[in-house]
């Protein structure tokens, strides 16, 4: 799978024979999924198998680099307790580099590349640099670990469409806008440390305390947690079941304890994580 690229799918031309230069290699941007490493894709699995590098994060299905050739090299520039995480610029600039350099180069992500995943980021960075970028989609937590915990983004009559919002620093106007309307499903990634600023701002909008709310901790892997309440007690009850992130926040109906007649922890019979 190595070698110089001189076309493909939205390719670069690599070198001229005899220029001098290294044969340009490219980049696949994996979604990994949520982190239960049968969760990955088959085209995320085989794209792993033939990269000469692996640009990991350290959430998602960290598990997979275990299991990867001894001769691919693996580049961890995600979070570790006592590492501050590599910074985007940074990531950008290995991940451009190695590939000028002639390595295939694998960018595992967690979840979907694409959202909130920062990959659009990242392949632009390659295109400007000429190099071939390929994007392998993924699962991505937003819907997979609601579903891990038996709860359905959308269902009829409960709920007929689906809002993914950060909650980076609070929710924006169109994520309040989706609690107070309680049509659709509000669902909250990154929304863990601004809990008690979310529940105030879907409250001050008008929307019904008694709304669903379900949190999923660390959806696909064995410690999986579901914490079920209601809007005005959503803060007090995280705090004091020390929830924590990774954590998938899923506002509305379909949250509701139950809906599926699944049981009491969220998970369906035989559904097992
Ligand atoms: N691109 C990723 C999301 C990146 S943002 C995706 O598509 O899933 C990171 C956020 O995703 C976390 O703060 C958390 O809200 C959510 N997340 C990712 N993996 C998770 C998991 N296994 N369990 C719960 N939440 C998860």
């Amino acid at each position: 799978m190595r070698g110089p690229q001189t076309s493909g799918p939205g390719g670069a031309a690599g070198d001229p024979p005899g220029s001098g230069h290294p044969p340009r290699g490219r980049v696949t941007l994996v979604g990994g999924g949520p982190g239960a490493v049968d969760l990955l894709t088959l085209r995320a699995w085989r794209a792993l198998q033939n990269a000469d590098v692996v640009v990991a994060d350290r959430l998602g299905a960290v598990g997979v680099l275990d299991d990867l050739p001894a001769t691919t090299d693996v580049v961890h520039v995600g979070k570790a307790p006592g590492h501050h995480p590599v910074p985007q610029d940074e990531i950008n600039r290995i991940v451009v580099a190695r590939a000028l350099a002639g390595a295939h180069v694998v960018r595992l992500k967690g979840g979907d590349p694409f959202l909130f995943g920062r990959g659009g980021e990242e392949m632009l960075a390659c295109r400007e640099a000429g190099i071939e970028v390929e994007v392998v989609p993924g699962v991505t937590s937003a819907v997979s670990v609601p579903g891990l915990a038996g709860i359905p983004v959308t269902h009829r009559g409960t709920a007929h469409g689906v809002h993914i919002a950060s909650g980076h620093g609070g929710l924006d106007a169109a994520a309040i806008a989706v609690a107070r309307e309680n049509t659709a499903t509000l669902v909250v990634l990154m929304g863990v440390s601004s809990l008690s600023t979310i529940v105030q701002q879907a409250l001050r909008a008008g929307t019904d305390p008694a709304t669903p709310v379900a949190i999923v901790e660390n959806g696909s892997t064995p410690a999986q947690r579901v914490t079920r309440t209601r809007l005005d007690e959503a803060a007090d009850v995280a705090t004091r079941a020390g929830v924590a992130a990774p954590a998938v926040i899923v506002i509305g109906g379909v949250a509701a304890d139950g809906l599926l007649g699944g049981a009491r922890d969220g998970r369906l019979a035989g559904a097992g994580v």
